[in-house]
């Protein structure tokens, strides 16, 4: 695949910063809130924003079943923040009854980093690249357990905790690769997009 059209789904959140990364990058981008939209797409950012309201308004649209057979058949998908949240196949401190699109067998804790954490900047060593990339936390959730095929990209030292991870074509991080001016971590996503 030369040049893939990404999308980003569009329901809440910081859709537009994604955009932004990925359309830097040269590649399609294209905003995803119909089904028929989601069904023109190579691969799919689940932007950060509040996972429970993303994920009511996916089910209200129609989009959520749509959404988990897509992830099934193997589309490609990068969740950041609550984008993480909404990939992972288990959540810790969720709204009650929150549902997830899952596919990622991990265990994410919903805004993890306790209050004197809760929000902050740091840099993040992933695997794969050759410097650090600018960490930006916001009300961030933490991976707690992966299963047996997840890879960890990244973590932090103190606590201790996974802030990214790879799962086939599932890519999720507990930060905003958007925010900034550092497409690396879209670019490893276009790469696993272009070269599965
Ligand atoms: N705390 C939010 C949630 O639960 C995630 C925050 C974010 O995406 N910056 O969905």
């Amino acid at each position: 695949m030369t040049s893939p059209t990404i999308g980003v789904l569009a329901l809440q959140g910081d859709v537009r910063e994604h955009l932004r990364a990925l359309t830097s990058l040269g590649v399609d981008a294209t905003a995803v809130r119909r089904p028929a939209e989601l069904d023109a797409v190579d691969g799919l950012v689940l932007p950060g924003g509040e996972s429970t309201t993303i994920a009511k308004l996916a089910r209200t649209f129609d989009l959520l079943e749509p959404l988990r057979l897509r992830v099934k058949e193997g589309l490609p998908v990068l969740g950041t923040c609550a984008g993480m949240i909404l990939l992972a196949d288990r959540i810790l401190d969720g709204a009650d009854g929150q549902e997830t699109i899952g596919g990622l067998d991990v265990t994410v804790r919903r805004n993890a980093f306790g209050r004197q954490v809760d929000s902050f900047v740091g840099p993040v060593e992933v695997t794969g690249l050759d410097r650090p990339v600018h960490g930006v936390f916001i009300r961030a959730p933490w991976v707690e357990a992966v299963g047996p095929g997840v890879e960890v990209l990244a973590r932090v030292d103190d606590p201790d905790r996974i802030v990214m991870v790879r799962q086939g074509a599932l890519m999720a991080t507990s930060f905003h690769p958007e925010v900034g001016d550092d497409p690396r971590v879209h670019g490893m996503f276009v790469d696993l997009v272009t070269q599965p």
